[in-house]
């Protein structure tokens, strides 16, 4: 698996930058803003939101500029 490949993907919800979190057993494409792990399967990035994570765990986010409205 091209490394740059996950580098190019960006969170299908809010297009925002993913980061590439290896585990022992497994590898992980984390969207902070959204709290969301996607999973990679076979170094395949699933980026269904139905088949990601939901991060537990609080940790501090910088709150990204959106101007929504
Ligand atoms: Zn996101």
């Amino acid at each position: 698996m091209d490394n740059r490949l996950l580098e190019m993907l960006v969170c299908p919800l809010c297009k925002g930058p993913l980061e590439h979190v290896r585990t022992a057993t497994s590898r992980e494409l984390v969207c902070h803003a959204d709290r969301l792990a996607f999973p990679v399967r076979d170094g395949i990035p699933v980026m269904l939101e139905s088949e990601a994570r939901s991060l537990e765990s609080v940790d501090t986010v910088a709150a990204a500029p959106t101007s929504v409205g």
